[in-house]
């Protein structure tokens, strides 16, 4: 019995891809579930991932009893060392996620050779990639399956919304069936929650007011009055009910809407990151390497920084729109890494990075005007990042960032 079929929004976007089928989930990380359970993944076994990722990638391997093994990054890509990676594959290893960092592209030429060589498929995390091409091709569109997110921080958005995207007909079929046995629809209050909080969104937003905006939803979240990202269940070990599920009507006709300008959406954050980067680089501050060149579509502009959190709270102070993910191997700050089996020390490239990256907004309300007068903010307010200098002794809260772990405490009193 088809429960489900293919929406205008799934079809548009795997013919964009190139790829055999695209399937719409309610969240990126119910995509990344739904792709693991149906390539078996289960108790004891091991899956690679980059020790620098939002814990939302964590939950779902955690939910099928799998052992997340997390490999170190690169400094300059932020993304999978090759290297570390082949060190931790071990025979019970029965995936590799190849993150594309910011939209960075990850060295998919050395992951899918060590891929190759241990028989290990690979899963792209596209969700901060949309658009990247590498060698002229889509990311997500290079290994057997890939997945996306059109949260409200992504290069598209719908407010919550995920993509699976396979390019392997037998994982077609065993999705297609996993859907009709298991998947559920969302509820009639959440997805009217969902399009309230769009809507408020949308007519809330201007670059002065995100950092504000972020606190106000998450103080909404807290007292349950919206669909968070993070739901409270999520921190447990296992699944919670009705996690598997798939993308309501409204969130499929954005989508779809939305996905329409993917073009304009690509060259406004070319443009963006062009700008940000001649202004850095005529004030002597340092920019992304070569290996960001002109197919790369970032989803915000990583920069590194000393005292970053003070840095971050004055920004706040300031409503200038500056971002910080990851702030943590495993974002958001304050997830006990313990239970998800990340040990302090595992990936120190990932931990620097955590204490040093924030983030320059690229999206769609952000004018040439707003980019030039961030980057006078930072080059007045902040100093670039020597890696070589140890960050470790820096205790700096900031206002954000206290809040944002009395959430996690919250979330940890409710499970
Ligand atoms: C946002 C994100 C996800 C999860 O997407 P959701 O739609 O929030 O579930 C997974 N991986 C990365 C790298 C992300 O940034």
């Amino acid at each position: 019995m088809k429960k489900f079929v293919q929406n205008e929004f799934e079809s548009a976007f795997a013919e964009w891809l190139g790829v055999t089928r695209a399937f719409a989930f309610w969240k990126g990380r119910v995509a990344l579930y739904a792709v693991l359970k149906a390539m078996g993944i289960s108790e004891g076994d091991e899956v690679a991932v980059p020790g620098y990722t939002c814990v939302a990638n964590i939950t779902p391997i955690h939910y099928l009893g799998a052992i997340p093994k997390y490999v170190d990054i690169l400094p300059d890509t932020y993304n999978m060392n090759p290297r570390a990676l082949e060190e931790a594959i071990t025979s019970r290893t029965k995936a590799i996620i190849a993150q594309h960092t910011y939209g960075i592209p990850a060295d998919l030429d050395e992951i899918i050779r060590i891929s190759k060589k241990h028989g290990v498929p690979v899963l792209e995390d596209c969700c901060l990639a949309l658009g990247t091409r590498l060698n002229g091709k889509r990311v997500g569109s290079f290994t057997a399956a890939s997945y996306f997110s059109f949260q409200w921080s992504k290069t598209i958005r719908i407010g919550l919304g995920g993509m699976l995207a396979i390019n392997d007909r037998s994982l077609v079929d065993k999705i297609e069936a996993l859907r009709n046995q298991s998947m559920f629809s969302p509820g009639m209050l959440e997805s009217t929650l969902l399009s309230a909080q769009m809507l408020a969104y949308g007519l809330l937003y201007r670059p002065s007011t995100a950092m504000f905006l972020e606190d106000f939803f998450r103080f909404l979240t807290n007292h349950g009055l919206v669909v968070g990202s993070y739901s409270l269940k999520e921190y447990d070990g296992s699944a919670p009910p009705h996690f598997l599920k798939g993308m309501n009507r409204v969130q499929g006709l954005i989508g779809r809407l939305r996905f329409r300008e993917i073009d304009t959406v690509i060259s406004h954050r070319r443009m963006l990151q062009t700008i940000y980067e001649e202004y850095l680089q005529k004030l002597n501050w340092p920019v992304l390497d070569d290996s960001v060149d002109s197919q790369t579509v970032l989803v915000r502009y990583p920069i590194r920084v000393k005292r970053k959190f003070q840095t971050l709270d004055d920004a706040y102070r300031d409503h200038i729109e500056l971002g910080s993910w990851f702030d943590s191997p495993l974002h958001p700050r304050g997830t006990p890494l313990e239970r998800y089996g990340y040990v302090n020390g595992t990936c120190p490239e990932a931990e620097q990075a955590a204490r040093e990256v924030v983030n320059l907004p690229l999206h769609m309300r952000i004018t040439p005007k707003h980019a030039e007068t961030i980057v006078k903010w930072l080059v007045e307010n902040a100093v670039p990042a020597n890696s070589a200098i140890s960050m470790a002794g820096q205790s700096h809260q900031l206002r954000t960032y206290k809040l944002s772990q009395e959430w996690m405490h919250e979330i940890e009193d409710q499970v």
